[in-house]
């Protein structure tokens, strides 16, 4: 697929060290586009929606934050830690900035964890960009899948 001037600004942004230490494409050597291309394909294929699982984390991780950084089981199926963060970061995209805190989600059946921030569901929600293979802050359609239920 061909990339357009703002993908290739924002594939910038994503390498280690432009935004963050770790960037956001892990080992992934495809194109940005091909990466979110195939992301969408393997939701769709899911039943998932992308969108509803970023808004759907973001309510646990609201949830979390009543343990103050500390684990805490929300809804009776996962255990979540909300830490807070003071720095933001902006969106390779550069439509906005989004705060680095670190939200764990754990299913406490199954086993499933993800680690996410508030800038991670920015790009799954908006730009259904869910990290490249080998970030450790990929949100894996299957692993979102597995973490959130049907
Ligand atoms: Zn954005």
């Amino acid at each position: 697929m061909k990339m357009s001037e703002r993908d290739r600004a924002a594939a910038a942004g994503m390498a280690p060290g432009a935004i963050t230490a770790r960037g956001f494409l892990g080992s992934d050597e495809r194109a940005l586009a091909d990466i979110v291309a195939a992301d969408e394909e393997a939701a769709a294929a899911l039943g998932l929606d992308l969108g509803a699982a970023a808004d759907r984390l973001a309510e646990l991780a609201r949830k979390g934050e009543a343990g103050l950084g500390e684990p805490v089981t929300v809804e009776g199926r996962w255990l979540v830690r909300s830490e807070e963060s003071r720095g933001r970061l902006p969106c390779p995209w550069r439509d906005g900035f989004y705060h680095k805190n670190s939200v764990s989600v754990e299913a406490l059946e199954g086993g499933e964890r993800l680690v996410f921030s508030e800038l991670s569901l920015h790009l799954l929600r908006e730009h259904h960009f869910c990290q490249g293979e080998g970030s450790p802050f990929r949100l894996d359609p299957a692993a979102l899948k597995r973490l959130l239920g049907p």
